[in-house]
């Protein structure tokens, strides 16, 4: 049996974190773990912002629905679900992606979680757990599933390596440089053709 694991932001919905800096004009909300490495103070500074800038979860919630998958997006994840039982493995939020999942058909999604006082304000997040990505291809292979992945970035790379094959989608250049194991395509069309390529499985367009 196969299972498909790919990542969500970058590959099927756009970055939500600056996708909000844009609506909000909130410019801070743009940093990354690029600009602040420790991913704690990193998400401390975001809830902080949130917070000061008054945006409680249902109003984040409200401008993260008026954005949309990327294009093309919605129709492969059903084309990839007609074909392989689908998770997404992803650093995101449920509370954040809620919105876009529901666009997506609300797939399979492993991901943390954030902390809401009685008020509604983000107040703490829960990390799923560490190395999530790889640990969850790693506990798939446990019970015999063989897993094709596919990210976008640094942080699908050991998720990637880990899985039975692994697809880098929408890489910046120096991530495609950087490991030159995988192949790397940039639109859903070719994406399906390295699914098929792939699979142990006889599998058609
Ligand atoms: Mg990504």
């Amino acid at each position: 049996m196969e299972i498909a694991c790919l990542d969500l932001e970058g590959v099927l919905i756009p970055e939500i974190w600056i996708e909000f800096a844009n609506k909000t004009g909130i410019e801070e909300l743009k940093a990354t773990t690029r600009d602040i490495p420790d991913y704690d103070v990193l998400m401390k500074q975001r809830l902080r912002l949130l917070n000061d800038n008054g945006y409680k979860l249902q109003d984040i919630q409200e401008v993260i629905a008026t954005l949309a998958p990327l294009e093309g997006a919605r129709e492969f994840i059903d084309w990839l679900r007609e074909r392989f039982q689908v998770i997404i493995l992803s650093d995101t939020f449920y509370e954040f992606s809620q919105p876009l999942m529901r666009q997506l058909g609300f797939p399979t999604l492993f991901c943390h979680r954030l902390v809401t006082d009685e008020e509604g304000n983000v107040t703490d997040y829960k990390l799923r757990q560490a190395d999530p990505k790889r640990q969850s291809i790693r506990a798939l292979q446990t019970i015999y599933y063989r897993t094709i992945a596919a990210g976008d970035s640094y942080n699908d790379t050991t998720m990637l390596a880990e899985a039975d094959a692994g697809i880098l989608f929408h890489a910046p250049q120096n991530v495609i440089e950087e490991f030159p194991q995988f192949p790397a395509v940039h639109t859903f069309e070719d994406l399906k053709k390295e699914f098929i390529k792939a699979s142990n499985r006889e599998l058609t367009l």
